[in-house]
């Protein structure tokens, strides 16, 4: 591995005046140091931001809950706040594996952007909004636009993610689907997330979805989202709805996770298992522990 500069400022300032244009940020390193290994980055400042306690806490605000950079998918999944948002709460919940998950970070996860990231689906259907500093101060993304590309973000070289915002949506139903090669530690060949709005009532109901690995960044189509919300849901417009996301999808030829028909399969269940009959029913409420990893 080349040789690299180590910085481990304790203070927020201190790391403002370090973070430049040469130097990564190193949260978990779960991504990080195995791209710094594999050469496909090269870096010669690395700053460990673990030791700012700005970049840490789930907490309850005004409007919704914020979700330190820092703070590793094991804390997201246990934590309080996040109980009732069960899409993240699953999806923190089966990443990796348990070691993965006690480094891994949130805010490590949207900066790398990669298709199938866990996070990404599942704060897509959130509208969740990105908190960004750099020495020139604040400004928040939303989270759509903050993805840009296979590892590309709206980050610009001296930024840092702080926190990420997730707006309370009352009466709504949320859920995580992936489907992946094997029952053990795997990235996701196709993962998806639903947000249904007033799910008991057809002509307020909202539908929201999201998938990954499917599109560079994670495929959200308000469009098609249209078309489900507000009426008696039939299979009929589940199917229409899944043939309009194949047109409008462009899976990958190649990858070594799912071919693109694997893929289009995966989420013809995902929406049949999610919308189907008997509609909406909370993984809870089905006695799933996880409904995760398949
Ligand atoms: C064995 C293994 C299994 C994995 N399984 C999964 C999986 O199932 N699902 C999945 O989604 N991912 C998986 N990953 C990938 C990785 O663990 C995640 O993407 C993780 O969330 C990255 O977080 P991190 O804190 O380790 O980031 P790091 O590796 O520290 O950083 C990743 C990138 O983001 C930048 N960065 C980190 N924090 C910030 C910040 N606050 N602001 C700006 N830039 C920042 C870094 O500079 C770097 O470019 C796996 C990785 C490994 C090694």
């Amino acid at each position: 591995m080349k040789n690299f500069d180590y910085y481990k400022p304790k203070t927020l300032a201190e790391l403002l005046k370090l973070k430049d244009e040469n130097s990564a940020v190193f949260a978990g390193g779960t991504d990080l140091l195995v791209d710094i290994r594999s050469g496909k980055k090269n870096i010669e400042k690395v700053i460990d931001i673990k030791g700012i306690k700005e970049f840490y806490g789930i907490k309850k605000v005004k409007g919704g809950i914020t979700i330190g950079a820092c703070e590793t998918f094991n804390s997201i999944a246990k934590s309080q706040f996040i109980r009732k948002l069960e899409a993240l709460r699953c999806a923190s919940s089966v990443m990796g594996c348990y070691e993965i998950r006690n480094r891994a970070t949130i805010g490590g996860n949207i900066s790398n952007s990669s298709p199938g990231c866990e996070t990404g689906v599942v704060l897509v259907v959130f509208e969740a909004k990105v908190n960004i500093i750099s020495k020139r101060g604040k400004r928040t993304v939303p989270i759509e636009k903050f993805f840009k590309g296979v590892n590309k973000t709206d980050l610009k070289p001296n930024e840092i993610v702080q926190s990420i915002f997730i707006p309370e949506i009352k009466n709504s139903l949320s859920f995580y689907r992936r489907y992946s090669r094997t029952e053990g530690m795997d990235l996701a060949c196709c993962n998806g997330a639903f947000l249904i709005i007033n799910p008991k009532n057809p002509l307020k109901r909202e539908i929201r979805m999201s998938f990954g690995t499917v599109t560079p960044i994670p495929f959200r189509d308000r469009e098609i989202e249209r078309d489900l919300s507000r009426k008696k849901l039939t299979q009929d417009d589940i199917d229409k709805a899944y043939l309009k996301i194949c047109e409008r999808i462009a899976p990958r030829e190649g990858s070594v996770r799912a071919s693109p028909e694997e893929k289009r399969l995966a989420i013809k269940n995902f929406m049949n298992e999610v919308l189907g009959p008997p509609h909406f029913i909370s993984p809870l409420k089905r006695g799933r522990k996880r409904g995760g990893k398949r």
